[in-house]
């Protein structure tokens, strides 16, 4: 069961030396355990007596001596984050100040907060829903620009007034349906055709959102490249020239192997995640074969691969061998080294690609694979196969982030849930089976519109969203 009826404390600042670090308190406990943990200098007003001031303050042991200074606001409800009277208490950073100032609160009558439990409790009190809730995570996760601001538009809730006006079709529909399977001597069936109209638009708005979504979520999660290719075609160069060109993000990824080596870029605001592949030869070497294995791995694991090949010199047994580890996943392919004399050709026609001669169906991929020139070495190109490579990711169009209400796995789950049942229910309307078969599907499209929002969120889905929060969140 979820409380939110006690005062809950925690450090709200990561650990580790810094310049300032905060204790955030909420809840009816608030300016009691204020009173008792800090005191002003004499001669000015009580804290409490100053809510939204920045104060200068004593924090106080149990024994009521002072062992920190600090800078304390109180913010009472209802006006606050939480909606319940806060308080924040900035100390020195380290791990001594906060601790022992956080320690005195739990003293006073304070429980430790768990993860996102400020923020479960903002949503409780309606302060903000759930999908500006989980855009808070967002922010605090963003790896790009792009990242960061789709975030800042979901937690300001634009996704949420998105919803909205779906939600007000298929409530009007279904108080048309109801009434008239409740009353039928005083109410008519609605007309046809115009429900099945506005049921259509509906579902339009829902797809459309739930596309959206996914693109969210790109820019939210980032994607998997693999860049692969045998030894010596440029895959390290182009690395190298993406990382010039496309900046690299600073963030620890864990299981970088010796084998391959990995970095994070920033590619029009998509978080990748790059990683430059052992060549795929056939090999008894053990060790090597090891490094094999796993380039395989990462091959398949992929959300895209860069097929580096170099088109200088003849095609090779182990190319081709690259090239067939690419079918059946979504692949991009480069042609290096184009500052040289090329000593094969490669084109599209109709539904082939024909490579060096060698005609391969397009259908060997999920979606024909783009070909992009380049010379990595000299920084040629790199532009090019930057846009390739988010129109593979994007599935041919690259979607603006900035045209993007907000993303996440979970809406776009939602919405696709809901645009189903309104398909469901249109269709209903136009087949001319009895009228009160739509009800169903509304309800079950409201019902996924409003996990969106939090409306009809059960307990165990907010404990799974809260959960992933931190700790002072
Ligand atoms: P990898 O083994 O696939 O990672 O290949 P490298 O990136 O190490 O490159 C192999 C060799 O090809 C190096 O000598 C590079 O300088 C050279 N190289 C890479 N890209 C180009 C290019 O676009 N043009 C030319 N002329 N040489 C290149």
């Amino acid at each position: 069961m979820i409380n939110s009826s006690d005062t809950i404390a925690a450090i709200a600042t990561a650990s580790g030396e810094g310049a300032l670090a905060v204790v955030r308190l909420s809840g009816p406990g608030v300016f009691g355990i204020a009173s008792q943990v800090l005191k002003e200098r004499a001669g000015t007003p009580p804290l409490t007596s100053t809510p939204r001031l920045a104060r200068l303050v004593q924090v106080l042991d149990e024994e009521g001596t002072s062992f920190e200074q600090a800078v304390a606001t109180l913010y009472p409800g209802p006006h606050s984050y939480t909606g319940d009277d806060v308080l924040e208490i900035s100390v020195h950073g380290g791990s001594m100040a906060p601790r022992a100032a956080l320690e005195q609160c739990l003293r006073r009558g304070a429980r430790l907060a768990m993860p996102g439990e400020f923020t479960l409790r903002a949503f409780l009190a309606g302060r903000i829903d759930l999908a500006q809730a989980e855009a808070v995570i967002d922010v605090i996760q963003a790896q790009t620009k792009a990242g960061l601001r789709l975030a800042h538009r979901q937690m300001e809730g634009t996704l949420s007034t998105r919803v909205e006006p779906i939600r007000a079709i298929v409530i009007g529909a279904l108080a048309e349906v109801e009434a008239s399977v409740d009353f039928p001597d005083d109410v008519v069936e609605p007309d046809r055709t115009l429900l099945f109209e506005s049921l259509e638009e509906a579902m339009r708005m829902a797809v459309e959102m739930a596309v959206e979504s996914r693109a969210g979520r790109i820019y939210r999660d980032g994607i998997r490249l693999v860049i692969m290719g045998r030894p010596n075609v440029g895959k390290s160069s182009l690395l190298n020239a993406l990382l010039r060109e496309a900046r690299a993000i600073v963030t620890p990824i864990p299981g970088t192997t010796r084998d391959t080596i990995e970095e994070t870029l920033d590619i029009g605001g998509v978080p990748v995640q790059a990683v430059d592949t052992a060549g795929l030869r056939d090999t008894l070497d053990p060790v090597e074969s090891i490094g094999v294995e796993r380039a395989l791995t990462s091959i398949r694991s992929a959300d895209i691969r860069l097929l580096v090949l170099d088109q200088s010199e003849p095609l090779s047994e182990e190319d081709w061998k690259a090239f067939e580890a690419t079918y059946g996943e979504a692949t991009l392919i480069v042609l290096n080294k184009s500052d040289l004399p090329s000593a094969w050709s490669c084109n599209t026609r109709d539904d082939r690609l024909i490579v060096d001669g060698k005609v391969i169906a397009l259908a060997s991929w999920p979606a024909p694979p783009e070909t992009v020139e380049a010379a990595a070495a000299l920084d040629e190109g790199i532009d090019r196969v930057e846009q390739a490579i988010l129109r593979t990711v994007f599935g041919g169009r690259i979607v603006p982030a900035d045209s993007l209400a907000g993303g996440g796995m979970r809406q776009s789950i939602a919405l696709e849930h809901a645009a189903a049942s309104l398909r469901h229910a249109s269709a209903t309307v136009q087949s001319g089976e009895p009228i009160d078969l739509v009800s169903v599907d509304l309800h079950g499209a409201l019902q996924s519109l409003g996990e969106i929002t939090g409306q009809t969120a059960p307990e165990d889905l907010l404990h799974e969203i809260f959960g992933r929060f931190c700790i002072g969140k």
